[in-house]
């Protein structure tokens, strides 16, 4: 069949802000649905241990990023704690006329841009509980300072401002319930 006759595949949007444990949901949603494509960003950040280039991002330098962004080769991009990412437009187009549906996660000012560009796109805003459980949740993590934190906690605050914008909002409480309400979530909208 010709991609022309194909159902396109549905492009989603997944965010929520830092800590709110998006990238663990995440590996639930992968294993639930292995035909969903996860679109691999371009950053701008240096590789951490075991990422590898092509699979986790594509790590590429800030003269590389910013010719990428001249040449429009971004369905969106953003700044994120000082570096750059992007997620890749013809990547994600080529699997979409394909009929895959692909899923985006990205931080909250990528996210609201791609809603209002793809109206049609299925978004998702992971939330915490609240803003004090988020800083006991940064703080047990122990990975960053206190005034890293706090930080995060103000730009958390102001993240969820958008969450409205969101098709869905799930609340990241109880792990469990929060990856079958998203794999709900998506069952739902890929069997329309
Ligand atoms: P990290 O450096 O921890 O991997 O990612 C930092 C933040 O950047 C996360 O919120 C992640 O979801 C977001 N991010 C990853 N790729 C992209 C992208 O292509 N575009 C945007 N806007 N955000 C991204």
């Amino acid at each position: 069949m010709s991609n022309e006759n194909k159902k396109r595949g549905k492009l989603i949007v997944y965010t929520g802000c830092s800590g709110v444990g998006k990238g663990t949901i995440m590996e639930y949603l992968l294993k639930e649905f292995p035909e969903l494509q996860f679109s691999v960003s371009a950053t701008t950040r240096d590789p951490r241990p075991g990422e590898e280039h092509g699979v986790h991002y594509f790590f590429i330098t800030h003269d590389e990023f910013n010719r990428m962004i001249e040449n429009d080769e971004f369905l969106e991009h953003a700044v994120y704690c000082e570096n750059q990412y992007g997620t890749p437009r013809k990547i994600v187009e080529d699997k979409l006329s394909e009929g895959i549906n692909v899923i985006l996660e990205i931080e909250v000012v990528g996210g609201t841009n791609v809603i209002s560009r793809f109206p049609e796109c299925v978004s998702i805003f992971i939330l915490p509980p609240s803003i004090e459980e988020l800083g006991r949740r940064l703080r047990k993590r122990g990975t960053e300072e206190e005034e890293v934190i706090l930080k995060r906690l103000a730009q958390a605050e102001e993240e969820i401002k958008s969450a409205p914008l969101y098709k869905y909002q799930v609340i990241n409480d109880k792990l469990e319930v929060a990856v079958d309400e998203v794999i709900s979530i998506l069952h739902k909208e890929f069997s329309e």
